[in-house]
């Protein structure tokens, strides 16, 4: 029952992929194993040569492994899935598996900074160019798809400055092509936007984030249709052993179950709070893609189903004036993580986007005095209140010191 494609998201999440023990069991069983045991030597050997479904060794598979690759894939409406140790493995196995020497990838060029680093420094070592692109623009896809161009890698909304790209529109450039789509849908989430709907023909998420939702640990998952896995990922990811552990799996199925409600409140509050930092003092810009004053909000709301749990903004007085209004929250966090249960603010240009040339970084449109904020499901009054006070202290003067909690 836990399968039928009737089943609205809310179930899906709840219940999807559910392997269940004769025990029983209410809540998902964690299996703490690296191997298995035959009944016979013939039983080993028909699992071998895979006329017997079932598990052989952890770095291949797990049951809670799979009831999570499982439940992703019922959610996503992928034909399958793979979990991975990481977001980035996920990413590094999407990318490495399709491609060879001689072959050439077109790529955003607003990326999270670990996987610019896998398209820019890590493929063109093993001979794959890779081509970035400003990502809104649509001819600047068309005239870097070459005739050996095997994939196309894009992220939307973008890191940390909330860009909006077509999805559907790529897809179809990159079809033209004769290549792949492949979408990073972190900051969107599953609940919010479907790229395989929109024409994508892989997904990658860091589970690590909103999967979770409440910071405990890592985990990523790649999906696609079975053929894709097939020919790309499945040898690749069975023999190099980037494996999410079961304990790790079955955190991630728990944090399933409250995904949605999670993201519903984190995003209605992400709204309201965007609505109040424009109207603060000192705040100059907001970048929120459920606002109608966002560049691309027409596009956001054809192709998300709300505008993300994350809000962009800066405060005048550049960087001196971030720190100011950073070390000035009470409730907020200041953390690189997103996602959380707990609102969390990072300055990009000092921290994730650091490696970045200061000339790449405005290009990119991440200012000195830009924040990077991640609502999360606190009481929306206390971070509106948290804010105004970072927003007085901004526009104070000398840099106050953190408070020590
Ligand atoms: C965090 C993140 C990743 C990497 O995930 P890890 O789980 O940290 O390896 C990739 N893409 C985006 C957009 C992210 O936010």
């Amino acid at each position: 029952m836990t399968d039928r494609k009737s089943l609205h998201p809310a179930t899906r999440l709840v219940h999807g992929g559910t392997l269940r023990t004769p025990f029983g069991e209410t809540s998902e069983a964690l299996f703490l194993t690296q191997g298995f045991i035959y009944d016979t030597a013939e039983a080993a050997e028909a699992r071998f040569k895979g006329d017997d479904p079932g598990f052989i060794y952890a770095r291949f598979s797990n049951p809670t492994v799979r009831m999570f690759e499982e439940r992703m894939a019922l959610l996503e409406g992928a034909e399958d899935a793979r979990a991975t140790a990481s977001g980035m493995a996920a990413v590094t196995a999407a990318m490495m598996g399709q491609v060879k020497a001689g072959d050439h990838v077109v790529a955003a060029k607003a990326l999270f900074g670990s996987c610019r680093y896998i398209v820019e420094d890590l493929l063109p070592r093993f001979g794959v160019d890779c081509t970035l692109v400003d990502g809104a623009d649509l001819d600047q896809w068309r005239a870097a798809l070459r005739p050996n161009t095997v994939t196309v890698f894009l992220e939307s909304p973008t890191n940390p400055t909330l860009e909006i790209y077509d999805i559907a529109a790529v897809a179809e450039i990159a079809h033209a092509g004769g290549a792949t789509l492949v979408i990073d849908n972190v900051f969107a989430t599953p609940m919010l936007q479907s790229p395989l709907e929109l024409g994508a023909d892989c997904v990658i998420y860091s589970a690590t984030k909103h999967i979770d939702g409440q910071g405990r640990c890592l985990g990523g998952v790649i999906l696609a249709s079975k053929a894709f896995i097939d020919k790309n990922v499945h040898n690749l990811l069975r023999q190099t052993g980037p494996s999410m552990s079961p304990f790790n799996a079955w955190v991630l199925l728990k944090g399933l179950e409250t995904l949605g409600v999670r993201v519903a409140a984190q995003t209605a509050a992400a709204a309201r709070v965007a609505d109040a930092l424009a109207e603060l003092p000192g705040v100059t810009k907001v970048l929120y893609p459920g606002r109608p004053d966002h560049p691309q909000y027409a596009l956001a709301r054809r192709q998300m189903k709300g505008g993300s749990t994350l809000v962009a903004f800066e405060v005048a007085g550049g960087k001196a004036g971030a720190f100011r209004f950073a070390n000035a929250l009470e409730v907020i966090g200041i953390s690189n993580n997103l996602g959380d249960a707990k609102s969390l603010v990072t300055h990009p240009a000092t921290t994730t986007h650091q490696r970045l040339s200061q000339e790449v970084r405005e290009g990119l449109g991440i200012s000195e005095g830009m924040l990077r904020l991640s609502v999360g499901l606190e009481d929306v009054e206390d971070l509106i209140d948290d804010l105004r006070r970072g927003a007085a202290a901004a526009s104070g003067g000398a840099p106050l010191a953190r408070a020590a909690e």
